[in-house]
C-alpha cells in the first residue's frame, strides 16, 4: 500500500500596484525596480524618463519606495533653502 504524499504549495500572489503615478508628468506609467541584495530601488518613469536611484530600507515595498521617490521630487521642486537655521540652544 503506498501512500502517496502530495504536496500542494499554493502560491498566493498578492496584487499590488506595480505602476504608478509619475509626479514629473502625471502619467501612470512610473515602474519601481526593487535591487534585491543591494538596498536600491531603481525608479522609472515610462513617460518623461524620468529615472531616480533609491537607497531604501531593505524590508521596504514598492510602495514605499514610490513615496520616498514622491517626498524627494517635490522636496527637490520647491528649491527652497531649507538649512538648519534654528540653532536651539537648551540648558
Ligand atoms: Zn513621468
Amino acid at each position: 500500500m503506498g501512500r502517496r504524499k502530495r504536496r500542494v504549495l499554493k502560491i498566493v500572489k498578492k496584487k499590488l500596484p506595480t505602476i504608478f503615478t509619475c509626479p514629473a508628468c502625471g502619467e501612470e506609467s512610473v515602474k519601481v525596480i526593487m535591487k534585491s541584495g543591494s538596498g536600491k530601488a531603481l525608479i522609472q518613469c515610462g513617460s518623461c524618463k524620468i529615472k531616480e536611484e533609491l537607497t531604501v530600507p531593505p524590508s521596504s515595498g514598492m510602495v514605499d519606495v514610490y513615496c520616498i521617490f514622491t517626498d524627494k521630487y517635490y522636496g527637490a521642486a520647491s528649491s527652497v533653502e531649507n538649512q538648519t537655521t534654528n540653532s536651539s540652544s537648551s540648558a
